[in-house]
């Protein structure tokens, strides 16, 4: 174990989009954590293999969705590798549903829709859907209400200025929810132009109602043991 130094900083992280944002995935995917140690130091071994677990599972152009939460389940993350492989691509596979969806409702309601379902705004969706069910899986219901909490809290698209829809985000001064964690605080919230109105809602809300059954949802919740 020379030269390996016990790290539970990394600057990446700290600076770096948090598990919300819809920029958040494909960081985590090229991210080379500088944390090799978040554990009792009992841990350490199994904190080295995850690190090579990352690495491999980075290599291969997939997302790892560890995170601290987790940390309990690491061992058996590595030692069930290929389960969490078929898990990712399960949960890859119905995001492309999403994506699809979404584009699918815009060519047919071209009118409507056009200039407010942007294509950033179905890649934040699809980002959004697809982190928070790798976050939450197995349980079919917490995955359901974060991917629901997640999308209500876009700004811009369900959520605006206006009327915020934070309702479903963690409160307190912790949160990854701005709105909360300013709310929290009793700060001032920073405003932002929004465009969206309230008609684009009801074509997302179906589809998002659709692609989060839990019959769905069990599919890819049932490769992570
Ligand atoms: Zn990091
Ligand atoms: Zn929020």
């Amino acid at each position: 174990m020379l030269g390996w130094q016990l790290c539970n900083y990394c600057h990446g992280c700290e600076v770096g989009p948090k598990p919300d944002s819809p920029l958040y995935i494909e960081w985590r995917a090229n991210h080379e954590c500088q944390k090799n140690f978040a554990g009792s130091s009992n841990a350490m071994e199994a904190e080295a293999a995850v690190a090579i677990f990352r690495r491999s599972i980075n290599k291969r152009g997939l997302v790892y969705s560890g995170g601290g939460a987790k940390s309990t389940q690491k061992i058996n993350e590595v030692a069930v590798y290929d389960f969490n492989v078929e898990k990712e691509d399960c949960i890859n596979q119905i995001s492309k549903r999403m994506f699809n969806a979404l584009e699918n409702v815009k060519n047919s309601n071209i009118k409507e829709l056009n200039r407010k379902l942007t294509k950033t705004n179905i890649e934040k969706i699809t980002n959004t859907y697809a982190t928070n069910l790798k976050r939450s899986a197995p349980d079919t219901i917490q995955m359901r209400e974060d991917v629901n909490g997640g999308i209500f809290h876009i700004h811009g698209i369900l959520s605006t200025d206006a009327k915020p829809r934070h309702h479903l985000c963690p409160t307190g001064i912790h949160s990854w929810c701005y709105f909360q964690r300013v709310l929290a605080l009793g700060e001032e919230l920073r405003k932002h132009n929004t465009t969206i109105k309230a008609e684009v809602e009801k074509f997302i809300l179906q589809i998002v109602e659709r692609l989060t059954q839990p019959d769905l949802l069990q599919r890819c919740a049932a490769l992570q043991t």
